[in-house]
């Protein structure tokens, strides 16, 4: 079936002429990754058609997602389909770079951070285990801002991956749906994006959906000579779909954030029962048999009385029967237990944008309320809090838990904190519902394409298994003793090193060691995550090495990447704050050598592949009980970075897996941080008695560091050391955890120089990194949630 190195060519050369006019000897290169992926649609497509008529007759599962980020396609699909080399040969042959024509791809950014890779994540998986699923979402025109600095501020600047349009998506016109809002109609136009499983035919879907005005041009306005009113329904139609929130696990309750969710849910159950009914006819019994929907966090919660409306309104089924089916299909993933994220929407503003829905919404809290007197008729203030609406607010996470027959936790620990703390009034009620799905991510992206040179060795050592069963990796305990293969995961480790610092050079005119230890926190900036508690080690370690120029240190580059969300003011002091002391520590002739500080900009997926692959270590440094799980966390550990964390999340797991020793846990533990926080924590009491921990706290308004007349570095002051009516002094608990977090450095510092013993903890990562695959987490919510089967081609 694969497609031949000379028909691959003149494919090349037949779509740079349809779309270039061009020969390929005048094409530039991103023309030939325009022809390339052009080629590659035409190839899929046969086998894109059989797959969905295939899953049509299956149960299929509906992954229903506000974000999917999904970096970069064209190497992934090429190394998916086995043609990555066959490529790379014929481009060679007309002297043409593959990493090049790689390049011109701009990344399909439509997500903030962890929660649009998961589902990224998830569709390769889905894919590749040949399950019928499909991923729905919304086709911002703008994703996720591209980040820059100025004077060490970052600036938003708009991204804009569809000036040229996607090669990847095809309009699909036919599936056209109306959504109705309050105030008006619009078109939902749906492009698909063809999702490639790894040595296998099948060829599954992510469906984008993009809003379109019914009327294009008002013609009695454009005949007036009123320009500007007569495209203004049409500008107005389409902003629903113009830009994604930039907002990660924040709630902003936003009318146009409502109407996005509300567009593309409604959109994608339209789609889902028009598909049904095509097999089905209308024998709705049958609907949850064939239909798992999955809910990736509140976002699309809005879908559970959508559906009821569409099954009341539109097929005539009576409540109780709708309610059934509802309750049969819907799941839900909790993704956090930050308050600021939970999603409330003001009842006058749901109701103005979706009447009829908000009246269903109204009918569900009546027969939840009546529930609720029934089983807790002493308990008003329990009957209070469960509601779906309360006062003036409608809660989502309510909703969703209400209407779902499985609610699931993304990692052991955080399921456990939903069960005992957070949603235990629900737990109570349906203990059946709760499951836990630890997070996982798709070792096609995170090591055989990011890493093929890791990748490579353990083919060579196990067979190439692994990339469709991760667990195999297991099997590289054998070679702990080994010295041969241990210093060839070191040098692994130092090709990917060597590689990053020419990339940085490229980029951003950075020079850095590549014998340095890369110490790399690389995520969203967010307060729980702490990104403040690392620059704060880096200026004590700053102080202390002015102080002892002589002291034993292996050099030490640390490496950030993040964006802040634009609103998000003390994220964007911290931002300000690491930009400046590596200004100030990289100028230093007197740490020279030692200590360097680089700030990435515009951290983004295909940034992350060359930027895991070189690590040495992972900071993955939250507050305990803050991160649901990380994932982050999980592909550093596939490339043989050893984690310095806290137990949470993922990390619990991670440890577990690898070995407590081969990696660097530290700090409070949940149930300490519960303790100080009901004894009362006073910050003052580490800020006084850690060894430089005041001058470093101090040098924030001390003048050591400047904020240009902001005031950003007083907030981030005040936030640390003084109590607020909104919150308590150090919420986060950065000066409690610094002495604990700087004995893990050193620790780390020291035990790098041994070169085969720390070899000896990365073969350990690695080969427990097995359960950490997306293809396990998929393959449980296959099983235990969705209830669907394989079906390949
Ligand atoms: C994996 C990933 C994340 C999630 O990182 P965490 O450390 O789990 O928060 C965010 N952004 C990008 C680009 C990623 O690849």
């Amino acid at each position: 079936m694969k497609i031949e190195k000379n028909e691959l060519k003149k494919q090349i050369e037949k779509y740079v002429k349809i779309s270039f006019g061009k020969d390929i000897t005048e094409a530039n290169e991103f023309e030939i990754y325009r022809a390339l992926g052009q080629a590659i649609i035409e190839e899929i497509s046969e086998d894109w058609f059989e797959t969905k008529k295939l899953y049509s007759q299956k149960k299929q599962a509906f992954y229903l997602s506000a974000e999917f980020l999904m970096g970069r396609a064209l190497g992934n699909n090429l190394i998916n389909l086995g043609l990555l080399n066959e490529v790379k040969e014929v481009l060679a042959e007309y002297g043409i770079d593959y990493n090049k024509v790689e390049d011109e791809e701009e990344d399909s950014a439509l997500g903030n951070g962890g929660l649009g890779r998961l589902a990224a994540c998830f569709l390769d998986s889905l894919a590749t285990l040949n399950l019928p699923g499909q991923g729905y979402g919304i086709r911002y025109r703008n994703g996720i801002f591209n980040q820059t600095f100025k004077d060490g501020y970052q600036v938003e600047k708009p991204e804009t991956w569809l000036k040229y349009g996607d090669v990847w998506s095809i309009e699909r016109p036919a599936d056209e749906v109306i959504v109705s809002f309050g105030d008006e109609d619009v078109r939902a136009v749906p492009y698909d994006m063809p999702i490639i499983g790894y040595g296998t035919k099948n060829i599954n879907t992510l469906r984008l959906w993009e809003a379109h005005s019914i009327v294009d041009l008002d013609l009695g306005k454009f005949n007036q000579q009123d320009y500007l009113h007569a495209t203004q329904e049409k500008t107005r139609a389409e902003d629903i779909s113009r830009v994604l929130y930039p907002n990660d696990s924040t709630d902003e309750g936003k009318k146009l954030r409502l109407k996005q969710q509300y567009f593309f849910v409604s959109a994608s159950l339209q789609d889902i029962l028009r598909k049904f009914k095509k097999i089905h006819g209308r024998d709705f019994d049958k609907f949850a048999e064939f239909t798992a929907i999955q809910l990736n966090d509140t976002h699309p919660v809005i879908a559970i009385p959508e559906l009821m409306r569409l099954l009341l309104d539109v097929e005539g089924v009576s409540w109780e029967k709708a309610w059934g089916i509802v309750e049969k299909t819907f799941s839900y993933t909790n993704h956090t237990i930050l308050a600021e994220a939970l999603e409330k929407w003001w009842v006058g503003l749901y109701e103005q944008v979706v009447p009829r829905v908000y009246q269903i919404t109204q009918g569900i809290n009546d027969q939840l309320k009546g529930f609720l007197a029934e089983k807790f008729p002493n308990d008003p203030a329990r009957q209070g809090r469960m509601a779906v609406i309360q006062g003036n607010m409608i809660h989502m996470a309510w909703l969703a838990i209400y209407g779902s027959h499985t609610i699931n936790g993304v990692a052991a620990l955080h399921t456990e904190i939903l069960k005992k703390k957070e949603l235990k009034d629900w737990y109570e009620i349906y203990p059946e519902k709760f499951q836990n799905k630890t997070n996982g991510i798709t070792q096609r992206r995170w090591l055989l394409q990011s890493n093929p040179q890791l990748a490579k060795l353990i083919t060579e050592l196990l067979g190439d298994g692994w990339i469709t069963d991760l667990s195999q990796l297991k099997r590289l305990e054998e070679y702990i003793d080994d010295e041969g293969i241990l210093r060839r995961i070191l040098e692994i480790k130092h090709d990917k090193k060597i590689e990053l610092v020419n990339y940085l050079r490229e980029t951003q005119g950075i020079e850095i060691n590549p014998n340095s230890i890369f110490d790399m926190q690389i995520k969203r900036l967010h307060e729980y995550k702490r990104q403040l508690l690392n620059i704060f080690h880096v200026i004590g370690l700053y102080h202390k090495l002015k102080l002892n120029p002589s002291m034993e240190f292996n050099p030490v580059t640390y490496i950030y990447g993040a964006k802040a969300a634009p609103g998000y003011l003390m994220a964007k002091g911290i931002i300000r704050l690491i930009n400046e002391v590596a200004q100030v520590v990289n100028r230093d002739p007197d740490v020279n050598g030692k200590l360097k500080i680089v700030f990435v900009e515009n951290y983004r997926v295909s940034v992350a592949e060359k930027l895991f692959p070189a690590a040495d270590i992972s900071e993955q440094i939250s507050t305990a009980g803050k991160e649901a799980s990380g994932t982050g966390n999980m592909k550093f550990m596939l490339n043989g970075a050893l984690t310095i964390g806290t137990l949470d999340g993922a990390n619990v797991e991670i440890v577990e897996e690898a070995g407590i020793e081969n990696n660097y846990i530290f700090g409070l533990k949940v149930n300490e941080i519960e303790e100080m926080r009901t004894k009362g924590y006073d910050p003052h009491v580490p800020y006084n008695n850690v060894q430089g921990l005041k001058r470093i706290v101090d040098s924030l308004i001390d003048g050591t560091f400047n904020d240009l007349g902001t005031g950003i570095y007083g907030n981030i002051h005040r936030s640390l050391m003084e109590n607020a009516p909104w919150q308590q002094a150090d919420q986060y608990f950065v000066l409690e955890d610094f002495e604990a977090y700087r004995k893990a450095q050193k620790t780390i510092n020291k035990e790098y120089r041994d070169r085969i013993g720390w070899a000896k903890k990365q073969l350990m990562n690695i080969a427990n990194a097995g359960k950490f695959s997306s293809d396990r987490t998929i393959k449980e919510y296959a099983d235990e949630i969705w209830h669907i089967e394989p079906a390949k081609l």
